[in-house]
């Protein structure tokens, strides 16, 4: 199935780029009726697509077999944020009911983390599940900002920190408590390191819009922290990580492709801002994008590290 063509492809800005694109692949838009999607994830053997809707209050759902779209979960608690864990299930980020929630195979929802030190999460944004099964997520406090996107509320944390949940033993750990407004996360491909973008600049003028790279002990504590790449349009929302390590990063106009030492090197052009990004297809070569109002893809010649 083709959606319909739109956007002027690709832009070169290393000539490496080149390798890394098909260059008659088209972008396509898929589908369009949301207000603010974000929150794009792969579920393989379904050969489908979930996504968020987070201003209506909705979950939709791309089925890569016939190109339909429907309505997955209506209300969503105003999810934001999702991935898939080690065995295949759906995990959420919730502006409203403030959490972090897993849906299990008979469509239950378990709470995987809500709380931390006694005090009301803000408003987890997005996640990420390593191999060891822990839960990473950041929590800025978008969702409690304005009622558009959540609920207006206090910050109980009274800051914006990322963590790290295991949901074996349900604790939650602080594990990067120096970010403005820290919002899409991912490993590099072996784990040694976990990319966190910081989108404070919505709200500190003058204030970050960068990726930052934290090196991961085999505890699971982080270290370094180094600013990698500032956001030449925009800033940087979502984003996942490529086989070879490269950044595919959302940006204003459209999706930039980083190396695994930061250097922009080319770009998906997306007539709409983009906030996320996700491989999907048989082989994880298709990037699914959500750019504001809409559903994009576009195949390329990379490959998505496999979530699962
Ligand atoms: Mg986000």
């Amino acid at each position: 199935m083709f959606g319909v063509i739109v956007g002027t492809g690709f832009e070169a800005i290393k000539p490496e780029f080149n390798d890394c694109i098909v260059g008659h692949a088209r972008v396509e838009r898929l589908w369009t009726g949301a207000r603010w999607t974000e929150g794009p994830v792969w579920f393989a053997a379904g050969r489908y697509l979930m996504w968020s809707d987070i201003p209506n209050n909705r979950i939709m759902r791309f089925d890569e077999t016939d190109g339909s779209v429907s309505v997955f979960r209506d209300p969503s608690n105003n999810s934001n944020g999702h991935t898939v864990d080690r065995r295949g299930r759906l995990v959420s980020c919730e502006h409203l009911t403030r959490r972090v929630t897993r849906t299990e195979h008979d469509g239950s929802i378990t709470v995987i983390a809500d709380f931390y030190d006694g005090k009301r999460l803000n408003s987890p944004n997005d996640v990420v599940v390593k191999s060891d099964g822990t839960v990473w997520f950041t929590d800025p406090s978008y969702g409690i900002l304005m009622d558009y996107e959540g609920e207006r509320a206090q910050s109980e944390i009274g800051a914006c920190h990322v963590y790290c949940a295991n949901p074996e033993t349900g604790a939650v750990k602080l594990v990067a408590d120096d970010y403005t407004k820290p919002n899409g996360l991912a490993f590099s491909p072996d784990e040694s390191l976990l990319y966190v973008s910081d989108t404070g600049i919505t709200h500190t003028p003058g204030g970050p819009a960068h990726i930052r790279r934290h090196r991961v002990g085999a505890d699971n504590t982080l270290s370094g922290g180094e600013v990698l790449a500032g956001c030449s349009e925009g800033l940087f929302d979502g984003f996942r990580i490529d086989r070879a390590g490269r950044i595919w990063s959302s940006a204003a106009d459209g999706v930039h492709c980083l190396t695994p030492g930061g250097e922009l090197i080319g770009k998906v052009m997306i007539p709409e801002m983009v906030s996320n990004v996700c491989f999907g297809g048989p082989k994880l070569n298709r990037l699914f994008i959500c750019g504001t109002t809409s559903l994009y893809s576009v195949y390329l010649n990379v490959n998505g590290v496999s979530p699962v």
